[in-house]
């Protein structure tokens, strides 16, 4: 019973974070995830105000809602330090109730000279994009940095950022967090406390696939680990007494494998969280190469599905990117604006980890 409810709090967990994380995205605007992602960052935030109003008056309401303003609106490192913390935990838990199992029957020692590398790169990978400048565009660099892209007319046009006052590079954002115009801006990442942009998106590339082979890598040594306590104790060939039905029942694998969890219950736990973090990290790792490998920013990926949606609806005039006509012409299908910063599928990822230059 206990493992059923703490597998079905890390499902939840795992999906809050999924709809966090994706929920905004206009891929998801008119589907269920979307609907449910603005329900709780919209609908029930309201009710829940409401209600906290009535409950503790306006004075205390006032004060929670600074606090609630930092933490979700400023930049902050509590998600910073929930990951440090989370893997830290998984860390300690791994070392103190799994390392001593290898060498075990499915687990070779060859793995004692793996591990301790693989977590030291999670957590370098993790300090340098947390710590890194991003690429923030000032008085010195802004020159150099409307140098290094042109602007495409479509998302970025030559303008001043209202908030820096200084000319925004094609293909930067203001960051309202980290208070600067970012340049060649990705998105704003809350685990990282810090921007992913033109300077340190290597860093968030190895820190996503970092994360991603040690949460597989974990649960893969864990299920080895379980699979050689099963073998070491012959539960497979072992038979016990069931109450209900009153008669001799030969162990099963998912029998066994619960028995085993059941006395390695820390690190059962941590296998479990390890393999629902893979898949959600290496789809979130996959989804960002893939946009990536389009030549476009998450931001512009943003940005192209308004483009696709204003052409769809006959919204929108340009004028033609090919040609010196200067006449605006409305935009009919989608494929006659092109990114111009896409330079071939490899060469767009190979950019973003070996930028041409940085600031
Ligand atoms: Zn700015
Ligand atoms: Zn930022």
């Amino acid at each position: 019973m206990g493992l059923v409810l703490l597998a079905v709090a890390i499902v939840t967990l795992v999906f809050f974070v999924f709809l966090m994380l994706l929920g905004p995205s206009q891929r998801f605007r008119n589907t269920w995830i979307g609907h449910l992602h603005q329900f709780f960052t919209e609908d029930f935030i309201d009710i829940l105000q409401d209600g906290i109003k009535r409950l503790l008056g306006r004075r205390l309401y006032g004060l929670l809602k600074k606090i609630f303003t930092y933490v979700a609106f400023e930049a902050n490192p509590l998600v910073q330090v929930l990951y440090l913390a989370l893997l830290t935990v998984g860390v300690y838990v791994f070392f103190k109730d799994g390392w001593t199992k290898i060498p075990g029957p499915y687990a070779s020692e060859t793995h004692r000279y793996f591990i301790p590398p693989v977590v030291f790169i999670t957590y370098l990978s993790f300090a340098l994009v947390s710590f890194s400048n991003p690429g923030v565009v000032n008085e010195s660099n802004v020159r150099r940095a409307c140098e290094m892209f042109s602007y495409d007319y479509i998302n970025f046009k030559p303008k001043t950022c209202t908030t820096c006052c200084l000319q925004k590079p094609a293909r930067s954002k203001h960051c309202s967090m980290c208070k600067a115009c970012i340049a060649r801006s990705d998105h704003h990442c809350i685990w990282v406390n810090n921007c992913v942009g033109l300077n340190n998106h290597r860093y968030f590339i190895a820190f996503l696939s970092s994360t991603a082979i040690t949460c597989i890598y974990a649960s893969v040594m864990i299920a080895k680990i379980l699979y050689g306590e099963i073998a070491r104790q012959d539960l497979l060939n072992s038979w016990y007494w069931d109450p209900d039905t009153r008669q001799r029942v030969q162990v099963t694998l998912f029998k066994a494998l619960s028995m085993v969890i059941n006395t390695n219950v820390n690190l059962g736990a941590l296998g479990i969280f390890c393999a629902l973090c893979s898949i959600i990290v290496t789809v979130f790792f996959l989804a960002h190469l893939y946009t990536l490998s389009d030549g476009t920013t998450t931001n512009e990926s943003f940005k192209w599905e308004d483009v696709k949606e204003a052409v769809e609806d006959g919204r929108l005039y340009m004028k033609s990117q090919t040609s010196q006509d200067s006449e605006m012409a409305q935009i009919l299908h989608f494929d006659q604006v092109s990114n111009i910063y896409d330079q071939g599928r490899w060469k767009n990822i190979w950019r973003f980890i070996v930028p041409e230059q940085t600031l």
